[in-house]
C-alpha cells in the first residue's frame, strides 16, 4: 500500500508539516518527526509545508497486485445499529449480476458491534460470503474505526471490485480506502458493467454538469472503487434459502481517532419521497408559492407526495428532501404527474425508473413529453384544479 516517506537525511524536526497535519498523523518523538500510518489521509499537504522537501508519498504499490488472486466483488453492507441501509440490498443486486457475467464471487462486508444476524440477510441478498469484523468500537459510526478496520480486512485479500452507496458515510469511508490503496474511486455511478475477460468495471457517471455521460475505466489498478446513489440500482428477491460462508476477521482497535462523538442527535424520521408509489410534481411552470396549494391538496386527495423540481428548492418554494434529479431523490413512483416541469437531463435522471408518467406543459415541445405515457399541453394550474374537482367528487 501507499504511504507516506520522511527523509531522516534532510528531515530537522523544524515541525511545519505537524502544524499543518489535518488528522494529526505527524508528531514530534523524541527529537524526531513520526508517522501514525492508521491516521494519514495522503493528502499531501505536510509535502508542501517541508521547507527541506524531506517528506514524499511512496506511490510505489509495498505488493503488486495479480490479477488472477484479486478476490471478487465486494459491496461495503452499511447499516446503522442493525438497520441496513437500502442502497446495500441495492449494490448486492449489482453485485450479483457483475459477479455472474465474470463468473467471480460476492462478498459482502460487514463491519458492526453485534449484527452478524445481518450476514444471514446479505447472503439471501445475493452475496455468497460475508466477511465479518465485529468490535465494540465498530458499533458508533465512527469512520476513522471502520477505515482501520477495512485496513485490517485487506491486509489479507484485495478485491477486484469494491462498491460502496453514495451515503454520507459511504461518501466518507470510499475516498480513504482509494487513497490507502492508491487506486481509483468513481463517484455517483448510474451505470456499472463488467468485461468478462479483462474484469474491467465500465463506471459510467453524469459529466459536465449532467450535460453527457461519461464512463470511467481503472484498467491499471485494484479495486475497482465506486459509489452509487440510492434507488439507482435494483434489489433481487432475498432468496432465505440461499447459503454462504461467513468469514471473521479480527479487529484490535488501536488507533486514536481525530473524531469524538459526543452525542447523537437523531433528527424525526420523514417518510422518503423515494418510496412514494404517487408523486405529483411542481416545476417553474406553476408560477408562484401559493399554487403549491394546489399540488399539495392533489398529492392529498390521491394518497401520494409532492416532488419538485430543482429551481423550486432554490427559491425556497420547497424543501431539499422534495427535490427530485441527479442532485436530488431518485424516484420509482407508480403514477407521477408533473406540473410545469421542462424536463431537463438532470431531473429526467431522477425519474427514470416511474412507471407512468401524466406531464402537464403549455410547450409541445417540452423535452418531459419525451419520457411521458400521457401528455396534457395546457395551463397546469386549470389542469390541477379540474383534476383536484373532479377526483374530490369522485371520493364524495
Ligand atoms: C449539476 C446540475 C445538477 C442539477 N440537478 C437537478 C436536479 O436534481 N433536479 C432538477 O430538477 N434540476 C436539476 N438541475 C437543474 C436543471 O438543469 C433544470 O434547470 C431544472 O430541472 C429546470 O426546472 P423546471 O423544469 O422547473 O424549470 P424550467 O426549465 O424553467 O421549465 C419550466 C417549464 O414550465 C412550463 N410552463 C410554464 N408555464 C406553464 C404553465 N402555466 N403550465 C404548464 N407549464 C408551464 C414551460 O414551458 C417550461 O417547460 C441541475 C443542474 C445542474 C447544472
Amino acid at each position: 500500500m501507499a504511504g507516506l516517506k520522511i527523509d531522516y537525511s534532510t528531515c530537522d524536526a523544524c515541525g511545519n508539516c505537524i502544524n499543518t497535519c489535518p488528522v494529526k498523523a505527524l508528531y514530534k518523538r523524541g527529537n524526531k518527526v513520526a508517522l501514525e500510518e492508521n491516521n494519514c489521509i495522503l493528502c499531501g499537504g505536510c509535502i508542501d509545508s517541508c521547507p527541506y522537501e524531506a517528506i514524499s508519498i511512496n506511490k510505489k504499490r509495498t505488493k503488486t497486485i495479480n490479477r488472477e488472486k484479486t478476490s471478487g466483488i465486494w459491496v461495503y453492507a452499511e447499516h446503522k445499529k442493525g438497520v441496513m441501509h437500502p442502497v446495500v440490498y441495492e449494490l448486492l443486486g449489482k453485485g450479483r449480476e457483475l459477479a455472474d457475467k465474470s463468473k467471480h464471487k460476492l462478498t459482502a462486508v460487514l463491519i458492526d458491534g453485534e449484527s452478524s444476524h445481518l450476514a444471514k440477510e446479505l447472503i439471501a441478498y445475493g452475496a455468497d460470503r460475508v466477511i465479518l469484523c465485529s468490535h465494540v468500537l465498530l458499533e458508533s459510526q465512527q469512520d476513522e474505526y471502520h477505515f482501520d478496520a477495512m485496513t485490517t480486512i485487506l491486509e489479507e485479500e484485495i478485491p477486484s471490485i469494491f462498491l460502496f452507496g453514495a451515503t454520507s458515510f459511504g461518501r466518507s469511508l470510499a475516498p480513504r480506502m482509494a487513497a490507502r490503496l492508491q487506486t481509483g474511486l468513481t463517484a455517483d455511478c448510474t451505470r456499472l458493467e463488467v468485461d468478462d475477460v479483462s474484469g474491467n468495471l465500465y463506471q459510467t457517471r453524469p459529466a459536465f454538469g449532467g450535460n453527457l455521460m461519461a464512463t470511467i475505466l481503472c484498467p491499471d489498478q485494484r479495486p475497482q472503487m465506486a459509489t452509487v446513489r440510492s434507488g439507482i440500482m435494483h434489489a433481487k428477491e432475498p432468496d432465505y434459502y440461499r447459503e454462504g460462508m461467513i468469514k471473521r476477521v479480527n479487529y484490535k482497535g488501536k488507533i486514536k481517532p481525530n473524531i469524538e462523538i459526543i452525542n447523537e442527535i437523531i433528527g424525526e424520521k420523514k417518510e422518503s419521497i423515494g418510496d412514494a408509489s404517487v408523486i405529483i410534481s411542481a416545476g417553474r411552470g406553476i408560477g408562484s408559492q401559493k399554487n403549491m396549494k394546489l399540488v399539495r391538496k392533489l398529492a392529498d386527495v390521491l394518497g401520494g407526495q409532492v416532488g419538485v423540481s430543482r429551481p423550486l428548492v432554490d427559491i425556497g418554494w420547497s424543501e431539499y428532501p422534495h427535490q427530485i434529479g441527479q442532485t436530488g431523490a431518485v424516484v420509482r413512483p407508480q403514477l407521477m404527474i408533473t406540473c410545469g416541469i421542462s424536463g431537463a437531463i438532470q431531473h429526467l435522471a431522477g425519474i427514470a425508473d416511474a412507471k407512468t408518467i401524466i406531464a402537464i406543459n403549455t410547450d409541445p415541445e417540452a423535452p418531459i413529453f419525451s419520457v411521458a405515457n400521457y401528455k396534457i399541453i395546457d395551463d397546469c394550474i386549470e389542469v390541477l384544479k379540474m383534476l383536484i374537482d373532479s377526483m374530490e367528487k369522485k371520493q364524495s
